[in-house]
């Protein structure tokens, strides 16, 4: 009997790491039938949404709290972003442009607070306030899902719908997903 849970584990653990090399080889030299996205994204073109100084205001008043090594509640973050419709920035959950922040409408609260903390940590960085890390996106995602750990959950879901929904190309969307849990959590 314990031999046999041996072996089962033992079988689980190479089905894993060939799966495991599968991905990574896959999403090397995998090339995907077709790329749909444009990089454009018009939140950040300020002929669409013009800088909102307010809203700057209000993320500069979040940058002076983590001077102070103070996170901010869930009210102010929410009133430092700007929550904009999904298809003013296709393919991003949120974005960081113009000193302004930009969360896609389509998430559930948490999701976008989560976002909007990441997108937080973009602006701490451009402001040489780093989080003591090396890799800024895993930084920004790992600081983040401390605070939201729901919404990082919620996030990471509703990206994989809307993701397998967009695509043609199933196995472009495996190996795509795979790049960016790399990029996101890997450091
Ligand atoms: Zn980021």
């Amino acid at each position: 009997m314990r031999r046999m849970i041996v072996y089962s584990i033992a079988l689980f653990i190479f089905l894993f790491a060939i799966f495991i090399f599968y991905l990574e080889e896959g999403s090397k030299t995998y090339v995907c039938e077709v790329e749909k996205r444009s990089c454009y994204l018009k939140v950040c073109d300020t002929q669409y949404y013009p800088i909102d100084q307010n809203k700057i205001k209000k993320i500069n008043e979040l940058i002076e709290l983590k001077n102070a090594d103070i996170e901010p509640s869930r009210i102010q973050l929410m009133e430092a972003i700007t929550i904009a419709p999904y298809s003013d920035m296709e393919g991003v959950n949120g974005v960081f442009c113009n000193n302004s922040i930009f969360v896609r409408d389509n998430l559930s609260y948490e999701g976008q607070l989560f976002v909007a903390r990441h997108e937080l940590s973009h602006a701490f960085q451009s402001a040489l306030l780093g989080e003591s890390c090396t890799n800024n996106e895993s930084c920004a995602t790992i600081n983040s899902a401390i605070s939201y750990p729901m919404g990082f959950i919620e996030t990471v879901i509703s990206s994989l719908v809307i993701s397998f929904n967009d695509s043609t190309d199933k196995q472009c969307f495996l190996f795509g997903s795979w790049k960016i849990f790399r990029y996101y959590i890997l450091p």
